[in-house]
């Protein structure tokens, strides 16, 4: 069975252009790029050429760019090296749908003592920036706030909050893993000190991310060791993966164009006629500014796990919430924060599309979903009691 990937939020296929750019790095030019010799040298000379490819997609400079090994990582080196930059700062601001990379680690620091703001959103997953505004103070050491959201796409309004947090004296990180490539950001005209961003979303391998860091920021590694990426970030350098991801930047810029024209306009039709054919459905943030791939639908009365798998019987994959919390069958904390209701909130389906999806994957879900969700709704007497009467 083909499958049907509607799952880029997750992960995304490694493009074979960018596949075939690492391909060498393993078994024929293995050097380790911080030897001496030759064998090194040709190595470090792609990173270096990688390292141009990503600070140009970002708008950077190469010495902003740190190598680390996932979207994960560099979120948290940026908070952790906030908090000791600041030692006799104890307030930290993020928000209610931050993905867990970020907010686990904040709920943690409540527990050394910091006190922990969580701003929240609207119904429609735009952040609340009058509490933002009411909440940020002198004693904020980091601010760390999502660029685009991975369950429902709503963007945030950074910049706004980055020059908030700026003029508070607080440093403002970004983790912007579901952003870049999808839209253009500039940091040499920006007011982040920080972002994270993550290969495997970008058509790049799993394994190698980044963390931007803008020049003359204060930075404690997370990381310590050799000196690899000037001592900000120790440990041999990933070097095909590295590679992989300055290919994976260099396409994303050119593909960009065509992210917001042809994979919104699949993304849309999607949407549209999802909505058109089966009743009692919301679109999770359909009101807000949103990344061009995603779309994030609530079925009242069915269950998004039973969705998911009779979606998958026919080849066709989707997600109910973020990948690290659909083991579990709690509403997704995106959309409780949303104050989405319960009986919509079990029922949510994110389709996230790619420049590699097609018009004829859209219409097999077109012509697929509805009969699912009819014949889900029509198994619970719940579903039956509340749609009586409709097809
Ligand atoms: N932040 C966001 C918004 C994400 O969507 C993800 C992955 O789903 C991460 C961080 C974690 O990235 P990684 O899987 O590279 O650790």
């Amino acid at each position: 069975m083909k499958e049907i990937y509607l799952d880029n939020n997750a992960t995304t296929k490694v493009d074979e252009a960018v596949f075939e750019e690492m391909r060498p790095y393993f078994c024929e030019l293995y050097g380790n790029p911080s030897s001496m010799h030759f064998f090194g040298g040709q190595v470090q000379r792609k990173v270096d050429e990688a390292r141009n490819r990503v600070a140009s997609l970002l708008g950077a400079s190469t010495d902003e760019i740190i190598f680390t090994a996932c979207g994960t990582e560099s979120d948290n080196a940026a908070i952790r090296s906030a908090l000791e930059v600041f030692p006799e700062k104890r307030h930290v601001i993020t928000s209610r749908v931050e993905h867990p990379a970020v907010l686990t680690q904040c709920r943690n620091l409540t527990q050394k003592g910091y006190r922990v703001s969580e701003i929240g959103v609207d119904g429609e997953g735009r952040l609340d920036m009058e509490e933002f505004k009411a909440t940020v103070d002198t004693d904020t050491a980091i601010v760390s706030l999502m660029y685009a959201n991975n369950e429902t796409g709503v963007i945030f309004p950074i910049e706004e909050a980055a020059a908030i947090a700026k003029a508070k004296g607080a440093l403002f990180h970004t983790d912007a893993v579901q952003a870049v490539g999808k839209i253009p950001l500039d940091m040499a005209n920006s007011n982040i000190d920080m972002l994270s961003l993550s290969g495997h979303k970008l058509h790049a391998p799993k394994g190698i991310g980044v963390l931007y860091l803008r020049r003359g920021t204060p930075f404690r590694p997370f990381m310590v060791g050799g000196h690899q990426e000037k001592s900000r970030r120790a440990g041999t350098e990933n070097a095909a993966a590295i590679i992989a991801l300055g290919k994976a930047c260099e396409l994303a810029a050119q593909y960009m164009e065509q992210e917001n024209t042809q994979v919104k306009v699949l993304r849309d039709r999607l949407q549209d006629e999802l909505m058109a054919s089966i009743p009692n459905a919301r679109i999770n943030g359909g009101g807000a500014e949103r990344l061009p791939n995603t779309t994030s639908i609530a079925y009242e009365f069915v269950e998004g796990e039973a969705i998911l798998l009779l979606l998958s019987e026919l080849g066709i994959c989707a997600s109910s919430g973020s990948a690290c919390t659909s083991g579990s069958l709690e509403p997704s904390h995106v959309l409780r924060a949303m104050g989405v209701p319960f009986t919509c909130a079990h029922g949510s389906i994110r389709f996230s599309l790619s420049r590699f999806t097609t018009n004829d994957e859209i219409d097999t879900v077109i012509r697929e979903l509805p009969p699912i969700i009819a014949r889900l709704r029509l198994m619970s007497p719940f579903g039956r009691e509340h749609l009586k009467g409709q097809k």
